[in-house]
């Protein structure tokens, strides 16, 4: 059933903490029947932090030269991704700046191949590498990805032209997000929370958005602002905590309206508070995503200010994760793709 905007509207403006708590437990219990109490993790690789767009709030975007612009070689991917699969983790994301040259696009297909090849094919792979034609996808698509993470960021276009340059297509995004259903990929969006000239009544209609869209996974976080951005001047007097609630009910209101679709606990949360992703697993996510990208290149994939875990290594993030997980009482899902519900269950 299409959700009610005014019941979200409701659930997002909630200011009590005893109703915020019970949003939180009514969110948990609709996961809990639909997706069980098992986390799953995706190693998340930060290919390269080459972008060739500009967005307003983005660490690294094109004009911050204040960044060292680095690609992965292809040993370092392939053995990031061998890692995550003798850690039976059941996925991988290869996420990074958006550039759509041919070099790269084949390169990424090279990628693709060997990952598939080195695990047996057991390694799912999503990609998340911004807006790419129509053949890019049927390609990385037969060399073996199969789930695409591309957030709309706002789904009002006209807040959507304040975040971006003028060259910035928020019809494009939207036509990426259709052309991978309609390939089938399991296709993910997400917005961010508490951007400046977001309304509540923007985001109940980002999760009308997402219903209509007919989404089977979502990636959504606060929006933080970053110092070497045109945002810059939000970072003083930037609310973390408010920011952090805000989220956190977001994720609760799209478990409630949307049920079975897979919903990760992003990074950003924990960049806001060290145990962000926990609350957000309690507030109705399910899946995490670890990063598994080399220390050496973390300092320079600085999306947002804070990003957490910047010196520690893969296999300390794993332990530090697992007890964080079992804290709460639930399970990490190796070995399984994990594959959102919504997607299965509409095929
Ligand atoms: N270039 C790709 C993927 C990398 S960016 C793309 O844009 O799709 C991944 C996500 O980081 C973006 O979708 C955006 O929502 C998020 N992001 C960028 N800057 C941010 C900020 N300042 N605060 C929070 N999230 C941010
Ligand atoms: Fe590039 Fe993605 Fe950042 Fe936009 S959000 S500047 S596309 S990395």
């Amino acid at each position: 059933m299409r959700p009610n905007k005014s019941e979200l509207i409701e659930m997002l403006s909630l200011q009590n903490k005893d109703e915020v708590e019970a949003l939180y437990k009514r969110a948990y219990e609709v996961k809990r029947q639909n997706c069980g109490t098992v986390v799953y993790f995706r190693g998340i690789v930060e290919l390269s932090n080459i972008c060739t767009k500009n967005c307003f709030y983005c660490g690294i975007r094109k004009d911050n030269q204040s960044t060292d612009r680095y690609l992965m070689g292809k040993a370092e991917v392939l053995e990031a991704a061998r890692w995550a699969w003798e850690q039976n983790y059941g996925s991988i994301v290869l996420q990074a700046g958006e550039r759509e040259d041919a070099w790269y696009v084949s390169y990424v297909n090279e990628l693709l191949q060997e990952i598939k090849t080195l695990s047996n094919s057991e390694l799912g792979i999503t990609l998340s590498l911004g807006e790419q034609t129509e053949e890019v996808f049927r390609t990385w698509q037969e060399s073996g990805a199969h789930r695409y993470l591309i957030r709309i960021e706002t789904s009002n276009p006209t807040l959507y032209k304040t975040l971006h340059p003028a060259d910035h297509s928020f019809e494009r995004r939207l036509d990426v997000i259709r052309t991978l259903k309609k390939l089938g990929w399991q296709t993910g969006t997400g917005v961010m929370m508490g951007l400046p000239g977001q309304t509540i009544e923007d985001l109940a209609n980002d999760i009308l958005f997402f219903y209509d869209e007919d989404i089977d996974m979502l990636g959504m976080g606060p929006f933080i602002p970053h110092h070497d951005t045109p945002l810059k001047h939000l970072v003083q007097g930037y609310d973390g905590d408010a920011a952090l609630e805000l989220a956190l009910k977001m994720i609760a209101a799209c478990r409630i309206a949307l049920q079975d679709i897979n919903i990760a606990s992003t990074t950003a949360l924990q960049a806001l508070n060290p145990t962000g992703r926990e609350m957000g697993l309690l507030a109705g996510a399910n899946i995490i995503m670890p990063n598994i990208t080399d220390t050496k290149y973390r300092g320079n994939y600085q999306l947002y200010d804070n990003k957490p875990c910047l010196d520690e290594n893969a296999s300390q993030c794993v332990h530090c994760l697992e007890n964080r997980i079992a804290s709460i009482g639930e399970t990490v899902g190796y070995k399984e793709w994990g594959d959102s519900k919504h997607y299965q269950n509409s095929r």
